[in-house]
């Protein structure tokens, strides 16, 4: 069976490798850019003795490209693809990151291992376990996963919750809560002052929640707060609640592009069944670290994605994520 490598090409070396083919075999094949049929291009060429022959991708428009054998026995139902893109993008890591995960430290129905080895089940890469007003959850993760030897990334996590605004504090050195005096929407700013303060980064949970039919939090203080630039980024998309996802999504693109937040998606958790695998941010990271997340997350290599019931990915973000993250879902790439 023809196999193609690597999937994700550099527009600056805009080449894949057909391998599996006959040794010496002359085989003609299309290279065809999904985004402009009209560059779709015929050619014939001789695999080397060990079946292999290198493909040149066109670099204009780029994107997902068809490679289609032509009268290779058996082989024209196997549609082959490559992604071509900017070299920056080409050469980052893409990392699946769900930083909002509750346990039985506040309202979660499992434990920290439990919801641990579930998000090594479902193949996230990064997590942070972000109970209410408590940190310990999120040290007792990082402290399981190095003794079990698992290779998940985890994150310090904390959900400071007030009763009018819920911040995930992502990487601060210590536990944070809610203090005196700042269970009011203006508490988040001395807040988000305390996260800078010990390292972390503050994201705004669900902004367009709901409790008892009314928003959680009040349209005034989001847009001050989107003014402000003090946040870290938003959860643009958490939990499962389309309508409320939906609003969040069309509030930001409804920003100037320049002034538009770094986003996350996140399950937003409270067991191992309940939305876990469902949403998470798909980042772009330049390696596989902590340090190397909150970086992609802060440039904006990231895109929010949700699941339909039914597995169709429903992403958000700058349109070149956008396109690759379906790339990567339908190609089913690791
Ligand atoms: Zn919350
Ligand atoms: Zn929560």
């Amino acid at each position: 069976m023809p196999q193609l490598s690597p999937l994700i090409v550099s527009t600056e070396h805009p080449q894949a490798v057909l391998s599996g083919l006959a040794p010496g075999a002359q085989v003609r094949f299309e290279v065809v850019p999904l985004r402009d049929k009209t560059q779709r291009r015929e050619h014939s060429a001789q695999a080397d003795a060990n079946g292999e022959l290198a493909v040149t991708l066109g670099t204009d428009p780029g994107g997902d490209t068809l490679i289609e054998l032509l009268g290779v026995d058996g082989a024209e139902k196997t549609p082959l693809h490559a992604f071509v893109t900017s070299p920056e993008l080409a050469g980052r890591l893409p990392l699946r990151c769900d930083l909002h995960v509750h346990t039985t430290w506040s309202d979660g129905k499992n434990t920290v291992e439990e919801m641990v080895q579930r998000a090594q089940a479902l193949g996230l890469d990064v997590i942070a376990i972000t109970d209410h007003n408590q940190h310990g959850g999120s040290l007792e993760a990082i402290d399981y996963a190095a003794k079990a030897g698992l290779p998940l990334l985890i994150f310090r996590g904390e959900e400071i919750s007030s009763s009018s605004w819920h911040l995930l504090a992502i990487g601060a050195s210590e536990r944070i809560g809610v203090g005196e005096g700042r269970n009011t929407p203006e508490g988040i700013y001395p807040t988000l002052e305390r996260v800078h303060a010990l390292g972390g980064h503050g994201f705004l949970a669900h902004p367009y929640w709901k409790t008892s039919g009314t928003h959680h939090l009040v349209s005034a203080h989001y847009e001050q707060l989107l003014e402000s630039g003090e946040l870290d980024g938003i959860e643009l998309f958490g939990d499962v609640d389309w309508s409320d996802n939906l609003r969040s999504l069309a509030r930001y693109l409804a920003l100037d592009p320049s002034r538009r937040p770094p986003i996350l998606a996140n399950s937003d958790t409270h067991a191992v069944g309940h939305t876990f695998g469902q949403l998470y941010t798909l980042v772009w990271a330049r390696e596989r670290s902590c340090e190397a997340v909150l970086e992609a997350i802060t440039e904006k290599f990231a895109v929010a994605c949700m699941f339909t019931p039914s597995g169709e990915l429903l992403p958000a973000g700058p349109f070149e994520l956008v396109d690759l993250a379906f790339f990567l879902h339908t190609n089913r790439v690791p």
